[in-house]
């Protein structure tokens, strides 16, 4: 039986609230949450949904997570909130050297935002301040791969996917940049040359004109969830040294472990001149991002006019969002992450096989803690939306893409619970 989705609350939501990406005459249902703990989101009514999205790769050790509660409670006795122009703390510092200490070599100097598009804004403006400060005014567009995301906001938007992130809706809105084909090459095969000739092309032709390649190391997120040759992201570093131009790495979806490295750029052995990372970063509690680069460019930027880097948001640097980013951190490289990435993967590899089977599916890959069933056509959001709350999962599909990213606590038997909810429900037509 179809469980309920009516209450005063969600009529009240439905006639006053925005959801993301969203039509508010939508006819795709909206769940309410009471309570969320380890895997399981419990709903206004009583019942329980085994979570396989980690709300949008954020939450990776689950929810109600004891020791994140503790860190917030504790960071809350001293202070919630304090402006950073001219003040600091030690929530923010310890964050600050930690994130130093386990991201790629050559990031030094620590950028704190609010939200992963920020960080975005941030690190392209980083660029460009860059360039401007070597007496290069010209550097001020971007190359960035198609099937990318970077954020909604609008710099940001104006190096995602012209296509999925609506470049002709805005089209006078956005600054023009440079687009090259997603890499052809798929995750642990080789990449030829003809893989990167376009991205060569691009940037001997217009390298006086580009501040950066940004791009989304090995897996392409929100834009596709497609995973790419490790030897590309190598190839493409070279690429930018050899052409003058930064590389940005946006690590907002992958970094903390997700793709089986602790940053994806790892898979790579590269280190990036720039590189955000945000979602997971306080383990799915409060927003909070970071904007990591080298010590050549917040040098660079300090010793030239304007002699300051032009940005610094109200919300800069939040106590309690740097503290339970801190216990985040700490929870993770504590337990043995690697080991767990990897059982989830077996789990996850084993578990959707199964889905190969069927006529409609186009592909299906997991690389990490990530699993995802390609269709051929996009799936009807209204039909598979609740045919996976009547299952007793919560999986939220976009376009031809089911995918899961769960927890890293989840359980055998709860992932099972949710592959087996992605074949019946492919099984029983109950997406189109
Ligand atoms: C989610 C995401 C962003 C944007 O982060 P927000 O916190 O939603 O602003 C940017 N880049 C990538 C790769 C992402 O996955």
């Amino acid at each position: 039986m179809a469980k309920t989705h009516r209450s005063p609350l969600l009529d009240d939501d439905k006639k006053t609230i925005w959801h993301p990406y969203s039509s508010t005459h939508s006819e795709v249902p909206v769940f309410a949450v009471k309570s969320a703990s380890g895997c399981l989101l419990t709903l206004e009514d009583g019942s329980q949904l085994v979570d396989g999205m980690a709300s949008w790769w954020c939450a990776i050790h689950g929810y109600n997570v004891p020791e994140l509660n503790q860190a917030l409670c504790k960071q809350l006795d001293s202070m919630a909130h304090i402006m950073f122009g001219g003040l600091t703390h030690q929530p923010a510092v310890e964050l600050g050297k930690k994130l130093v200490a386990i991201t790629p070599q050559n990031l030094d100097t620590v950028f704190l935002a609010d939200s992963g598009s920020v960080s975005v804004e941030i690190a392209m403006k980083m660029a460009v301040q860059y360039w401007q400060a070597k007496g290069q005014s010209g550097k001020q567009k971007f190359i960035s791969l198609r099937g990318g995301y970077h954020g909604d906001t609008l710099g940001a938007m104006s190096v995602c996917d012209p296509v999925t992130g609506m470049h002709t809706l805005f089209s006078e809105m956005l600054s023009k940049n440079y687009f090259v084909p997603s890499p052809a090459c798929a995750f642990s095969e080789p990449c030829l040359p003809e893989h990167l000739t376009e991205l060569k092309t691009t940037l001997e032709s217009h390298n006086e004109n580009i501040a950066a390649l940004i791009l989304e190391p090995v897996v392409q997120g929100a834009g596709g969830m497609r995973f790419y040759s490790a030897d590309y992201l190598q190839q493409a570093k070279a690429l930018c040294q050899q052409y003058d131009v930064l590389l940005i790495a946006d690590e907002i979806a992958t970094g903390f472990g997700r793709s089986g490295k602790l940053f994806a750029c790892e898979h790579a052995g590269i280190s990036p001149d720039i590189m955000c990372v945000g979602k997971s970063l306080t383990g799915g509690y409060m927003t909070l991002a970071a904007t990591l680069c080298s010590k050549d460019i917040s040098d660079t930027i300090s010793n030239n006019p304007p002699y300051a880097f032009m940005h610094g948001p109200t919300f800069m640097g939040n106590p309690l969002a740097c503290s339970v980013a801190l216990e985040s951190i700490r929870l993770l490289l504590a337990s043995d992450w690697q080991k767990n990435i990897t059982r989830i993967e077996h789990l996850l590899k084993t578990g959707l096989e199964a889905c190969r089977q069927f006529d409609d599916v186009a592909e299906v890959r997991v690389l990490g803690a990530i699993g995802v069933v390609e269709l051929k056509q996009a799936v009807d959001m209204v039909k598979i939306q609740q045919a996976f709350v009547d299952a007793g999962v919560w999986i939220r599909p976009f376009g031809k893409l089911i995918y899961l990213m769960p927890p890293y606590i989840i359980k055998e038997d709860e992932l099972n619970i949710l592959c087996t909810a992605i074949f019946n429900v492919l099984n029983n037509g109950k997406y189109r």
